[in-house]
């Protein structure tokens, strides 16, 4: 059970309303001592401790895990190193693609690995709240996402329902990558769609752009090669 979803705290709106260090105390109050410890407590510790997890991933040499060690620990409490923005793909699941186990990673995940109002609240609670020193935004290669967006934006047309609504939230980022010619677009729009997410979590005021700006938090973007499993920065 996450903190957002525990009956014995606040609603999540509850939360915000009561302010980031009222927030702090809540998560910590939850924890008591026993509270899992953090395995990277600065922004490039933290990157770094992703990249290994990925090389380790790469290589088929993941560290073996044991997933009922710690359980005790978790149900009083989470230190999430990271947080991932990643695409819905069920070919990528972040734990396996940085080998980190329960605990370490806070995952928001949509369809395009674009920010949402949700998905920043999210982000933003992991970052103030739980702690999280690195946030990386995740596309990948093939994304189906992707791929309808730049067919709607050459066609014109409309797609059904409510997957209409993703396209209309991943066009500003990729929409001039789309009307640019030239080899490898729906790549290109990949990694354009990746930096306009990261860009935005960079300078969204008022919790993590300050975070960014006090050096407390890193914002980063990568995608993820579903033929090599390699996670590449961009
Ligand atoms: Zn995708």
């Amino acid at each position: 059970m996450c903190n957002l979803c525990d009956p014995s705290g606040l609603s999540r709106r509850g939360l915000f309303a009561a302010g980031v260090g009222a927030l702090a105390l809540t998560a910590a109050a939850s924890g008591a001592s026993a509270q899992p410890a953090r395995s990277a407590e600065t922004p490039d510790a933290a990157y770094a401790r992703l990249m290994e997890g990925n090389a380790r991933y790469v290589s088929g040499k993941m560290n073996e895990r044991d997933f009922s060690a710690g359980r005790a620990a978790r149900a009083q409490g989470q230190a999430p190193f990271a947080a991932i923005l990643g695409c819905a793909d069920s070919r990528i699941a972040p734990e396996l693609a940085f080998d980190q186990g329960p605990g370490e990673l806070f995952v928001v995940r949509v369809a395009g690995n674009f920010v949402t109002p949700d998905g920043l609240g999210s982000l933003e609670y992991g970052a103030a709240v739980l702690g999280t020193k690195v946030i990386m935004v995740l596309g990948h290669t093939s994304c189906g996402a992707i791929g309808a967006t730049i067919g709607a934006l050459q066609k014109g047309n409309t797609l059904p329902g409510h997957i209409a609504g993703l396209v209309t939230a991943m066009k500003p980022g990729i929409e001039a990558v789309v009307k640019t010619p030239g080899p490898d677009l729906e790549q290109r729009c990949v990694v354009a769609n990746v930096q306009a997410n990261m860009r935005r979590l960079q300078t969204e005021k008022p919790i993590l752009g300050d975070m960014v700006a006090a050096g407390k938090l890193k914002v980063v973007g990568a995608y993820y090669d579903l033929a090599t499993g390699k996670v590449v920065p961009v």
